[in-house]
């Protein structure tokens, strides 16, 4: 990793469980973020000569080096964001499951392949490849400072690219150790350049010239950074946030449904784009259900210490968004069956669950992101998938269900869902993680993933000259009447 020139501002991180300083860190300027773009963009030549298997070695020797810290870096997380260890510890290993699978496969998916020509161009050998755009630029969140970041990075450098990762100012040692990580395991190829700051610092890096934006954030901003990069018509990928719910059918596991709603709405104490955030339960099955969730949710505690099954709210400022969704859901007739505005004290917020709230609450429109979850009770499925998808948000989804698990799943507007777990599509690395509407475009993992940060192109070969010379000023009446022939032929007989 090459140092970029620190100027003289600087910002600091705070332990959101104590209120602790636990680090400065530049706020990196335009210059300053368009040194680390220039030195990206040099070292991306000889990274993107190299083979795929070579690109794969390498970045299997980043995977190690990051397997073998991985309780360090944990700790960075518990000190930064407030990230229960073991917690932090099982993100890290979830996104090295995806860097595996990128340089293991990225040789297979982008590699030159033929693909088959037609019977008017029969003599032209036809490949399509997928090149890396250069340098990216990755834009990354907080609350999965690890796993999200490396959804883009992996496909990024797996496909040759060099990067300019701009982590979250709320996690900046987190995307620092992974970059010095990096630098350790794969020397002599500086293509994993760190900026940090905020969002001056990203605003930044989408108008420094790279060759696209992988943006993992709020809807809000990556609407502005959508903005900025129109101005450049640089690419971008959008990873946004959720609104996601969890729908129970009269047929299901009910304890395995508390279960996954439990951990879905409280694990990272809320703070997970793909979060629950909704329930749907069929009404035959809603009270045991909710008696059922409540009963998990005691048992779910908010603190810093090691007992503790999740931690404080990261951002001071969603505190107060936590608390306007609560008072707006309990305004408009909604009941706190367990938590509420009591259960806020400081950044640590108490599992709260929510039952009669109306859907046009806010609680139920709008991203609460914290430990919170609305339970509502629907006549059937048909209602269930009515409600879930008329979200603007669709990024994931939960079904439990016996019988109609996968219809259902079928049904709802969402870049993933999961029939009787949770989120199982975002583990599986061959499967592609994004949203639609408002959650974002494009996609990280799996082949969908590595496409991302490349470019088809097509090249053709004519093997040998074609008996009908087609574009050509020296094109025959002849050749004319065997094309008007053929128009008929393969296309004029289709009924
Ligand atoms: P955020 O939008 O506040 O910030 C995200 C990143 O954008 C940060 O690095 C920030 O510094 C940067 N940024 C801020 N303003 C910018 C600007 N004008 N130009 C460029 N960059 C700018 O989001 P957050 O609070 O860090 O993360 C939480 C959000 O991320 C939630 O909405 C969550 O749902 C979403 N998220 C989505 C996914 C996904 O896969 N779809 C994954 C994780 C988080």
């Amino acid at each position: 990793m090459t140092q970029v020139q620190a100027n003289a501002r600087t910002f600091e991180v705070r332990d959101p469980g104590s209120g602790r300083v636990v680090g400065t860190y530049p706020e990196h300027d335009e210059a300053e973020v368009a040194d680390a773009v220039a030195a990206a963009r040099s070292a991306a030549p000889r990274w993107a000569a190299l083979s795929f298997a070579e690109r794969g070695r390498m970045l299997s020797r980043w995977r190690a080096e990051i397997a073998r810290g991985s309780a360090e870096l944990a700790a960075v997380m518990h000190a930064e964001i407030g990230k229960p260890p073991a917690d932090g510890k099982l993100e890290i290993v979830m996104g090295l499951q995806h860097l595996a699978w990128a340089s293991k496969n990225a040789g297979k998916v982008l590699g030159p392949r033929p693909v088959p020509s037609d019977l008017m161009t029969i003599n032209q050998r036809a490949t399509l490849e997928y090149p890396p755009l250069g340098v990216v630029g990755v834009i990354g969140p907080w609350n999965y400072p690890v796993f999200t970041p490396l959804g883009s990075l992996s496909c990024a450098l797996a496909a040759g690219n060099a990067v300019v990762f701009k982590p979250s100012e709320f996690s900046p040692e987190v995307g620092k150790w992974l970059a010095e990580a990096f630098a350790k395991a794969v020397p002599g190829h500086p293509v994993l350049q760190l900026v940090t700051g905020s969002g001056a610092t990203g605003a930044a890096l989408c108008a420094s010239g790279v060759d696209k934006i992988g943006f993992t954030g709020s809807t809000a901003t990556g609407k502005k950074v959508m903005a900025a990069c129109a101005e450049s018509l640089t690419p971008v990928l959008m990873e946004c946030g959720g609104k996601d719910a969890l729908v129970v059918d009269a047929d299901a596991d009910l304890d395995a449904a508390a279960d996954a709603a439990v951990w879905g709405a409280l694990s990272n104490a809320g703070q997970t784009c793909l979060g629950v955030e909704r329930v749907y339960v069929h009404e035959a099955v809603y009270d045991a259900f909710l008696a059922k969730v409540i009963a998990a949710a005691e048992d779910v505690r908010a603190g810093s210490d090691p007992a503790a099954k999740i931690g404080p709210v990261t951002m001071p400022s969603q505190v107060e968004v936590i608390r306007e969704h609560l008072r707006d859901a309990v305004d408009r007739g909604g009941r706190v069956v367990l938590g509420g505005l009591d259960a806020i004290a400081g950044q640590f917020v108490q599992p709260t669950i929510l039952a009669d709230v109306p859907e046009d609450a806010l609680a139920v429109t709008d991203e609460t992101f914290g430990p919170t979850m609305t339970v509502a009770r629907v006549a059937d499925m048909g209602e269930a998938v009515e409600r879930v998808n008329a979200s603007r948000y669709h990024l994931g989804a939960t079904v439990f269900a016996r019988k109609q698990g996968e219809d259902i799943a079928r049904r709802i507007r969402a870049g993933g869902v999961a029939v009787n777990a949770f989120v199982a599509y975002a583990t599986i690395p061959a499967l592609p993680l994004g949203g639609v509407g408002d959650s974002g475009f494009g996609r990280v993992h799996g082949p969908n993933g590595l496409r991302e940060f490349t470019y088809p192109k097509a090249i053709t070969r004519q093997r040998f000259p074609s008996p009908l010379a087609l574009t050509t000023f020296t094109r025959t009446e002849f050749t004319d009447r065997v094309v008007a022939a053929l128009t008929t032929l393969l296309h004029g007989r289709c009924r």
